[in-house]
C-alpha cells in the first residue's frame, strides 16, 4: 500500500475512500475546493471509519485521515492520487492537470468517474500511462469491489501497480476494457430497466417488485455471481427460456415516464423526501441506518464465504 495517498474532492464519495484506505494503513489527505464540504467530510470519515469498525477484520497501524483547502498541502510527497471531484468533463480535466503539475512523474493518478471515457480524460495529461480509472461503488466503504479501468495510454505496470493496492485493503479488483457506463453500471440498468418496465405497466406492484428481487435474485447474486449461476441452471435452460424470453424483455432506450413524471412533480427520493415511496419524518434516515446494518450484516457473513 501507498504510504500516503490523496483524495482530492470530498463530497458522498471521498470521505469512505478516505477511511478505507486509513484502515488498511494508508495516511490519506483530502481535498476539497469548498471549506464547507471538508468540514462535512470529516463528520461523514468519521462515521464510515465507525461502520468499518463494526465489520471488524484487521486495522494495520499508521492510518490517517487529514484535511486541507491546501491542494499543494495535500499532494506534497503523496504516492498516489484518487481523483473524486464532480462528474463534468471539463472540471475533472483542469483538476487533473493541477495534480500532475504537483506530484512526482512517478505517482499513480486514479479517477473514480462513473463513466466518463478513461482515454478522453487523460488527455489532459502530460503523462497519460499514469492514469487509470478506479470505480469505487457507493458506499465505498461497504461495497468491497472496485472496477479497474486502463484507458488506452495507460501503462500496463500502472494498472498491475493498483490491482496490487486495491488487493492490499482488501478489496476486490475487476479489471475491464472501457465500456459506456463500466461494468457494474451496464449489468445494473439493465435490471433496473426491467423492474422500473414491470412496475409502470402494473405488471407488479413495487412493494411486490422490490421483495421479489431482494429475496430471489439479489439474495441468490450475492452468493453466486451470474456466470455461476448459468452453469447452476444449465447453459440448455438458459437456451430454452432466452430463446422465448429475451425479446419480450423492455428494449426501451428512453427513460421511463413513471422516473420523468415523478422528478417533474419535484419526487426525487431520499434527498426529496419522498420517490417511489413516501417518507414520513424520520423516514429517510431510518431507512438509511436500515440499509447500512444490512449491508454491514450481509458482508460479514458474505466474508465466511469463498
Ligand atoms: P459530490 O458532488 O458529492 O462531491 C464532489 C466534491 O468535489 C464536492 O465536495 C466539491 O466541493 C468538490 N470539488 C468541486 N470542484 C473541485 C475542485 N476543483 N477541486 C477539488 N474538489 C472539488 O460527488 P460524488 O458523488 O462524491 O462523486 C465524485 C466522483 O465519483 C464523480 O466522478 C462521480 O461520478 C463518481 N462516483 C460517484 C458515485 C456516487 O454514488 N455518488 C459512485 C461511484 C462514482
Amino acid at each position: 500500500l501507498p504510504a500516503i495517498a490523496t483524495v482530492i474532492g470530498s463530497g458522498t464519495m471521498g470521505p469512505g475512500i478516505a477511511a478505507t484506505l486509513a484502515r488498511a494503513g494508508t495516511q490519506v489527505r483530502v481535498y476539497d475546493i469548498s471549506d464547507e464540504a471538508l468540514a462535512r467530510a470529516e463528520k461523514s470519515t468519521a462515521f464510515a471509519a465507525s461502520v468499518l469498525d463494526q465489520i471488524g477484520g484487521d486495522s494495520a497501524p499508521g492510518g490517517s485521515v487529514s484535511f486541507s483547502s491546501d491542494i499543494a498541502v495535500a499532494l506534497d510527497g503523496t504516492e498516489f492520487v484518487i481523483e473524486a471531484v464532480p462528474e463534468k468533463l471539463e472540471l475533472k480535466k483542469s483538476v487533473l492537470a493541477q495534480i500532475e503539475g504537483l506530484v512526482g512523474a512517478d505517482v499513480i493518478i486514479a479517477t473514480n468517474t462513473s463513466g466518463i471515457p478513461i482515454t478522453t480524460m487523460g488527455e489532459a495529461l502530460g503523462t497519460p500511462g499514469r492514469f487509470i480509472g478506479m470505480h469505487w461503488s457507493n458506499p465505498p466503504h461497504l461495497i468491497p469491489m472496485i472496477e479497474v479501468i486502463p484507458g488506452e495510454a495507460t501503462d500496463a505496470a500502472v494498472t498491475d501497480r493498483l490491482v496490487e493496492i486495491v488487493k492490499a485493503f482488501g478489496y476486490h479488483p475487476v479489471i475491464e476494457n472501457e465500456i459506456a457506463g463500466f461494468v457494474e453500471n451496464r449489468v445494473l440498468y439493465a435490471i433496473l430497466r426491467e423492474c422500473v418496465a414491470l412496475v409502470q405497466e402494473g405488471i407488479v406492484t413495487q412493494e411486490a417488485l422490490d421483495t421479489c428481487v431482494k429475496w430471489g435474485i439479489g439474495y441468490k447474486l450475492a452468493v453466486v455471481g451470474p456466470m455461476r449461476l448459468l452453469d447452476m441452471a444449465g447453459l440448455d435452460i438458459y437456451q430454452s427460456v432466452s430463446s422465448y424470453l429475451n425479446k419480450e424483455l423492455d428494449a426501451s432506450t428512453e427513460t421511463p415516464s413513471v422516473i420523468t413524471e415523478s422528478i417533474a412533480a419535484g419526487r426525487l427520493g431520499f434527498k426529496s423526501g419522498g420517490g417511489m415511496y413516501d417518507y414520513a419524518e424520520g423516514d429517510v434516515d431510518a431507512k438509511r441506518a436500515d440499509i447500512v446494518a444490512g449491508l454491514v450484516a450481509v458482508r460479514k457473513a458474505l466474508s465466511a464465504t469463498t
